[in-house]
């Protein structure tokens, strides 16, 4: 299977899966949408009430406010590949429970090694804790760092930054600073070694 194929597949997988008990309560699951290959893929936590009504990620006010801060760095939606760590809508936007992230967790891994982005952006502390367990977003946000052979680059979520005002301007700093890790990370050779000359180092955290 290609990756254009497995990513379809895979979508065709969440929408019928009962693998959790999220699939009782959903209306459509929201597998992600963007194309195989983006150089940027963002990761947020779960579908919420705009989402599961029309099956799509990230469509109601955290997705607008997402939408612009994709603009502010000159991004089109559809440059960048856009999903969740969970696939179906947590009750009354619940948090997700740890059963069920471990359910899930297996179509977010697939979903990587097929779209294969140089880049992985996460929004909120549970798309940080798919990717690094112990990691404090408060500390870590804005910083990308190595994890495997992708760069991680740890964001508030949308949602959190619309209701608590303080957060806006810092998403908003560490969005404008995604450039720079997408010229570091395009620096890179497919086999993850950095090209010799020298480019700003993103900061490395002594996290492993
Ligand atoms: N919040 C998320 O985490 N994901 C969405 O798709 C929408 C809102
Ligand atoms: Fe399946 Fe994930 Fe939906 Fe649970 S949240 S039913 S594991 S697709």
């Amino acid at each position: 299977m290609n990756p254009v194929e497995e990513l379809e597949q895979i979508a065709r997988e969440v929408s019928s899966c009962t693998r959790c008990i999220l699939h009782h309560s959903r209306k459509f699951a929201v597998p992600g949408e963007g194309p195989v290959g983006a150089t940027i893929m963002f990761i947020g936590e779960g579908p919420g009430f705009h989402e599961n009504e029309q099956g799509r990620p990230f469509v109601g006010a955290a997705g607008k406010f997402l939408d612009e801060l994709l603009a502010s760095i000159q991004l089109k939606r559809s440059e960048v590949f856009i999903c969740n760590v969970v696939k179906c809508r947590p009750p009354g936007n619940r948090d997700p429970l740890p059963e069920e992230l471990a359910a899930c967790r297996d179509y977010l891994e697939r979903q990587i090694r097929a779209v294969n982005p140089k880049i992985i952006v996460t929004l909120g502390r549970y798309s940080l804790a798919h990717f690094l367990p112990n990691a404090k977003i408060s500390v870590v946000h804005g910083q990308a760092m190595k994890v495997g052979s992708r760069w991680i680059v740890p964001m508030y979520h949308p949602a959190a930054a619309l209701h608590q005002q303080s957060l806006r301007p810092i998403i908003e700093q560490d969005f404008a600073r995604l450039p720079q890790w997408i010229e570091q990370a395009s620096s890179t050779t497919s086999s993850g070694q950095e090209t010799p000359e020298e480019k700003p180092q993103p900061k490395q955290l002594s996290l492993f």
